[in-house]
C-alpha cells in the first residue's frame, strides 16, 4: 500500500464528503456476533462532533469526487477545476479496520460521485459494506449513499449491509433541479427511495414468519435538501420534506444551506451568506410537525410562506394565535401544552408527571426547565396572574426578545467562521 497516496486521496475524498450533512446514525441496533469488530448499538455513535460541529465518530468519505454530472451547486460536478480521486475498494475497506482498531470512528459514511454510471458506482459502494461485513466480520456502523438510478437488484443489497441508506433530494422543487443539474430526474431519486421502503416492508413482515430473516436496512433512510440555492419559500421546503416523510417513510430530512461556491448566475453570488439560522428554523419546524402535532398550515401558509428568523417557529404561531392563550398548565391535555412556547416535549411530561401530586407553580415549572422567558406570557398555573396582560403580539415579541440570551447568536457567528474558504458538497 502507498501510504503517501492513500493519505492524498484522504484528504481529497474526506474533504470533499465533509458538507453531507445527513450523516446521522441513530436508530440502529445491528449488535456485535461470533466476536466480529465493532457494535453499532448503544454505542452514541454518530453524535461527536468536530469542532465545525460535523460529525466525525464515523469515517466520512467519498469513494470518488470524479462526477460525469454537472450539479451547479456541488463541488464535485465535473466541469469543476479540483483535485479528483478515488479509492479502490480494498482501500476503503483496509482504512475503515484500521481507523476502528486505532478507535479513530465507530462505523462509515460512504458517499461517491458518479463515475461512469449509477450501477457501476454502486455497485463498488455496496462491495465495501459486503466485504466489511462478510470479509471482516464488522459490525459497526454503516451509512451508505444510494446513487440516484441505480438498479433495483443493487439497492436490495445495499440495504442487507448498511445500516442507513440516504439518497438525497438535493434542491427541494423540481424546477429548481431542472435549473441547476438539468441532467437529473426527481423519478431517479424517487425509485432507489421508493425500493428501500419497499424491502424494509418485505422484509419486516418476512421476519414475523422466519426469524432468521436478515434486517434490511435497520436505521432506515434519510434524505438531504440543499436550502437557498434557489428562491423556493420555508412552506415549499416543508411540503416537500413531509412528502418525503410520509411516502417513503424517511428516518430524518436534513436541511443543509447552501455555501457559494461558483460564479453562476443561477445561484447566490460567492460571498453571500450561508442561510444558517434559516437552516436552524426549518429544523425546529421539522420537529414541531414531527413531535408537537403542528401542521404545515399553521405554520406556514399563503400569508406566511416563509419562517421568522428572529424568533423559533413556535413562538412566532403563538404570537399569531393569542386566543389559544393561556394555558392552565395544571389543567391542559398534552397537545395543548406542547404548544406553548418554551415548553419542550420531556418538559410536557414531567409537567403532567408532577401535577399528579400538586398543583404547579412558577417554582416547580422552573425546576422543571421550562423557559420562563418565553413561557411566562402563554400560561397560568398555581401561584400566577395571566403574564401577557393586554399586551400585543409586538408587545410580547419585543418584551420577549429584549430578555433572551440568544443562545444562538453565538452559534450561528462561529459556524458560519467554518465557511470562510470551503465549497458546498452535496452528493447523490
Ligand atoms: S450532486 Fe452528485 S451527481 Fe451532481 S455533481 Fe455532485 S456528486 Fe455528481
Amino acid at each position: 500500500m502507498n501510504f503517501e497516496r492513500i493519505k492524498e486521496k484522504l484528504n481529497i475524498l474526506a474533504d470533499a464528503a465533509k458538507y453531507d450533512v445527513s450523516c446521522s446514525s441513530s436508530g440502529s441496533k445491528r449488535a456485535n456476533k461470533n466476536k466480529g469488530l465493532g457494535d453499532s448499538s448503544g454505542m452514541g455513535i454518530c453524535h461527536t462532533y468536530t469542532e465545525d460541529g460535523r460529525c466525525v465518530s464515523l469515517l466520512k468519505i467519498l469513494l470518488t469526487n470524479h462526477c460525469i454530472f454537472d450539479c451547479a451547486y456541488c463541488v464535485t460536478r465535473k466541469s469543476n477545476d479540483v483535485k479528483r480521486a478515488a479509492f479502490k475498494v480494498q482501500e476503503v475497506v483496509d482504512l475503515t479496520i484500521n481507523f476502528y482498531r486505532r478507535n479513530y470512528i465507530e462505523g462509515l459514511f460512504l458517499s461517491s460521485g458518479i463515475f461512469k454510471n449509477a450501477d457501476y458506482t454502486m455497485e463498488r459502494l455496496v462491495l465495501v459494506a459486503k466485504k466489511l461485513r462478510l470479509e471482516e466480520n464488522f459490525n459497526g456502523y454503516i451509512h451508505l449513499k444510494s446513487i440516484p438510478g441505480a438498479s433495483d437488484e443493487l439497492m436490495r443489497e445495499a440495504g442487507l449491509y448498511a445500516d442507513r441508506l440516504s439518497v438525497n433530494i438535493e434542491i427541494p422543487t423540481e424546477q429548481g433541479l431542472k435549473l441547476l443539474a438539468p441532467d437529473k430526474k426527481r423519478e431517479d431519486f424517487i425509485k432507489p427511495m421508493r425500493k428501500v421502503k419497499n424491502e424494509i416492508i418485505q422484509y419486516k413482515s418476512e421476519k414475523k414468519l422466519i426469524k432468521s430473516t436478515p434486517i434490511y436496512a435497520p436505521a432506515g433512510q434519510s434524505t438531504q435538501m440543499i436550502i437557498g440555492a434557489t428562491d423556493e419559500t420555508d412552506a415549499q421546503i416543508m411540503y416537500t420534506s413531509a412528502y418525503f416523510y410520509k411516502e417513503f417513510q424517511m428516518k430524518r430530512v436534513y436541511y443543509s444551506g447552501y455555501i457559494p461556491i461558483s460564479h453562476d448566475e443561477r445561484l447566490p453570488s460567492i460571498g453571500t451568506d450561508v442561510p444558517m439560522l434559516r437552516e436552524n428554523r426549518l429544523y425546529q419546524t421539522d420537529w414541531l410537525l414531527r413531535f408537537y402535532g403542528f401542521s404545515i398550515q399553521e405554520l406556514l401558509n399563503k400569508e406566511h410562506p416563509n419562517l421568522e428568523t428572529d424568533i423559533d417557529p413556535k413562538l412566532s404561531w403563538a404570537l399569531r394565535n393569542l386566543q389559544h392563550f393561556p394555558v392552565d398548565v395544571n389543567h391542559a391535555d398534552r397537545r395543548l401544552l406542547a404548544r406553548i412556547p418554551g415548553v419542550g416535549m420531556r418538559s410536557v411530561d414531567k409537567i403532567i408527571n408532577a401535577r399528579r401530586y400538586r398543583k404547579l407553580g412558577w417554582e416547580h415549572l422552573k425546576a422543571i426547565g421550562i423557559s420562563m422567558n418565553r413561557a411566562q406570557y402563554f400560561l397560568v398555573c398555581a401561584s400566577s396572574k395571566f403574564e401577557a396582560k393586554d399586551r400585543t403580539a409586538a408587545q410580547l415579541k419585543s418584551l420577549i426578545m429584549g430578555n433572551s440570551s440568544s443562545k444562538w447568536r453565538g452559534a450561528y457567528s462561529s459556524q458560519l467562521n467554518l465557511f470562510e474558504s470551503n465549497a458546498n458538497v452535496t452528493v447523490s
